[in-house]
């Protein structure tokens, strides 16, 4: 895929998740990973001016008016914010704003994880509370608003006062809330801040009195018509009115000043009684706020600075094994319930039984967890000092928990596997695999739907997939499933058959063949049949495909039972076939190489150009590394690097190397 096509797939991509996150309340990415791929996509924007798009997620706010509320038009746009995530890109927005406002004062504010809202009163009377929406227009949402206790109703200001702030809902609320869910039987919410928009976007008002949501207000829209002229006086005179304004924030002068803030912030986060992602930075002035303007999407005067992942205490319950599609079988921390990044985290995966030996983590051990870029977290260690002699070894299984059978480990492996092909766990997961987003991207064919299928004995195979369509009929007689539902179900289907060679080979689920190497697969047979024809040996020739794989590969294709699902696959019409890649030659082609420090493209840019010359990008040095490039700021891989004599190579002379590469 070139950088064309990833700009295109990064905003169907970014759309997709902004549509789960604002409209449904339902993410299924974390905020770390929507920011890593929004970072990509901006990226590569600036580099193919050409691809310019108003209506590229980068260029405006996802959001829109749900049935049943009236829309209100912002007299002006409600905006989203700019991003950074270290002290070095603190600097560069300060650094920007002096330039232009040489003696710049800044207001540094806890970034609250809710629901932007804005409150309109007259002469004192609250007219109306409105969601922020796409920017222009929002939801009127006055009758939940007004169950706010902190919301006053009547200020002491006359004429036109709009103010703009944040309801969101308290850690304790969010808690019980989800206490109550758990007792009733219904799905919890994933985070406070899903449960807030889920509660102020409800049709029902009880529900929303119920939920206890509170709000912060931090910006004064027409302030300067009463006068105002700094960020800072507005927030005390919203406070005078009558509104709940934080007192935790600072004004400040310089980055250090500005970063020591919000370190502090940082600390006590735990502490607070409300969530918080980042912390806001704006320029006081409000003269000069207006002169540095905004773009479409958020204020050029203020930024906002996200929080890194989070490592938190809390005890291992217990340890179950899940069963995959290949038969592969992970083990799962069941933890007592703790807030991480701001989600209730009660599970994590082990990965193995080494992980959980070297670890020695035990039943009722204090773990530290840690929450980055991933939806699910991970354990990083355990406490032996906080044991208390109620910890106990935890016995891997030796059968499958779900068909019975032995499982089996082969030498060398770290992994156990169920090896019984009727294994009802390694069907299932085997669609889920194959309907994946990175596979044949079957939208409305989610996990959920699938496990009901494969119950009602609809789905027993990927077969069966492409045969649904025979069993319309019986679909529309199943609960929840309406003809429009079932319509776009079967048209989703029929559209999957025309995905990229690559997807389909992913989605086969081919043992050790994962995204990269079915990319490599596709770009080098160029059609199914000449990969199905290909020897052992020729697989094993091919750079980055390595002799185990090769040889899963070969017997794959040998497998009577691959074999017809690939010839059921071939009569369907799915598409079998793609443009063969030549990789361009350079000093990388063939190499291993580590990228490390903070370069100036972005990580995955020079990574796409490596790979495009045939070179494998590795995440860690060792002897077999060919060369380690690096930034600004390297640290352990260039040092290990050092002292193993990795050949090394900064990005300047990485950028002369590769400066003709086209990809
Ligand atoms: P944002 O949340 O990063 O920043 C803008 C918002 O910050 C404002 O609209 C306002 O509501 C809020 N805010 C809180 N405290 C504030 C304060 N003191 N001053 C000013 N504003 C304050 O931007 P966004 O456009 O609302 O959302 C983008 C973010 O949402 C992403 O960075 C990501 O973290 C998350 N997101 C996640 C997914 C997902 O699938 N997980 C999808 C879309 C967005």
């Amino acid at each position: 895929m070139n950088e064309q096509q990833r700009i295109e797939e990064l905003r169907k991509l970014l759309e997709k998740y902004a549509i789960e996150y604002y409209d449904k309340d339902a993410p299924s990415v974390s905020d770390q990973e929507y920011d890593r791929l929004m970072q990509e996509l901006m990226a590569l924007e600036e580099k193919h001016p050409e691809m310019d798009d108003p209506n590229s997620p980068s260029r405006r706010i996802i959001g829109s008016v749900l049935e049943g509320f009236e829309k209100v038009t912002h007299a002006q746009r409600m905006l989203s914010l700019g991003n950074v995530f270290n002290k070095e890109e603190i600097d560069e927005f300060v650094t920007r704003i002096k330039k232009e406002v040489p003696n710049a004062e800044f207001v540094v504010e806890c970034k609250y994880d809710g629901l932007a809202m804005a409150l309109q009163y007259q002469d004192g009377h609250f007219v109306r509370a409105v969601t922020r929406g796409d920017g222009s227009v929002g939801e009127d949402v006055s009758n939940n608003v007004r169950t706010i206790a902190s919301i006053p109703m009547y200020i002491d200001e006359g004429g036109y006062v709009e103010v703009r702030g944040e309801v969101y809902m308290p850690k304790k609320s969010f808690e019980n809330l989800n206490l109550l869910q758990e007792t009733l039987h219904l799905p919890l919410f994933a985070n406070p801040r899903n449960a807030a928009a889920g509660s102020i976007r409800n049709l029902d008002s009880n529900v929303c009195k119920q939920r206890k949501l509170d709000a912060y207000w931090y910006y004064y829209q027409n302030a300067q018509e009463h006068g105002i002229k700094t960020q800072e006086d507005a927030l005390e005179a919203m406070k005078t009115m009558g509104f709940r304004v934080n007192p935790l924030r600072k004004v400040c002068s310089t980055t250090d000043e500005i970063y020591d803030f919000i370190e502090e912030v940082g600390q006590k986060r735990n502490e607070l009684s409300y969530e918080i992602d980042g912390m806001v930075i704006k320029l006081n002035s409000l003269d000069a706020q207006q002169r540095i303007g905004t773009t479409a999407k958020a204020p050029r005067y203020a930024t906002a600075y996200k929080f890194p992942a989070e490592e938190v205490q809390t005890r291992l319950l217990n340890v179950f094994v899940s069963v995959g599609r290949t038969g592969r079988i992970t083990p799962n921390a069941v933890l007592e319930p703790v807030r991480v990044a701001g989600t209730l985290v009660s599970a994590a995966t082990l990965h193995n039984e080494d992980m959980i030996k070297n670890k020695d983590l035990r039943i009722n051990d204090v773990v530290v967890i840690r929450k980055a870029g991933e939806i699910i977290p991970e354990v990083v260690k355990s406490i032996p000092e906080r044991r208390d002699g109620t910890q106990v070894p935890y016995h891997y299984p030796t059968e499958c928990p779900v068909c019975g059978s032995k499982l089996v480990r082969l030498e060398g492996e770290a992994e156990h596997f169920c090896i019984n092909p009727d294994c009802p766990a390694r069907i299932v997961e085997s669609i889920i695999h194959f309907a994946s987003r990175d596979a044949m991207d079957i939208d409305s064919l989610g996990d959920k739907k699938i496990e009901q299928l494969h119950e009602w004995h609809m789905l027993n195979s990927i077969e069966d997939i492409y045969r649904l369509h025979f069993k319309r009929e019986e679909l529309l007689d199943k609960k929840g499933y309406s003809q429009k539902g079932v319509d776009k179900l079967l048209a989703n289907i029929e559209q999957s058959k025309s995905q990229p060679l690559a997807n389909l080979l992913f989605g086969l689920g081919i043992r050790l063949v994962g995204k990269k190497a079915a990319g490599i697969l596709a770009d080098h047979f160029g059609s199914m049949s000449a990969l199905e024809q290909a020897s052992e040996e020729e697989l094993a020739a091919i750079k980055f495909i390595g002799h185990i794989t090769a040889q899963s590969i070969h017997a794959y294709f040998r497998e009577p039972e691959n074999k017809e699902l690939i010839e059921f696959l071939r009569r369907e019409g799915l598409n079998m076939e793609q443009e063969k890649k030549e990789v361009q030659q350079s000093v990388f082609s063939d190499k291993t190489v580590v990228l490390t420090g903070k370069l100036n493209m972005p990580r995955s840019e020079a990574k796409k150009i490596l790979e495009s010359l045939g070179a494998n990008v590795a995440g860690s040095v060792s002897k077999k590394t060919d060369f380690v490039i690096y930034g600004e700021d390297a640290g352990s891989k260039l040092t290990k690097a050092r002292e193993l004599g990795v050949p090394l190579m900064s990005e300047g002379e990485f950028e002369e190397e590769v400066k003709n590469v086209k990809i």
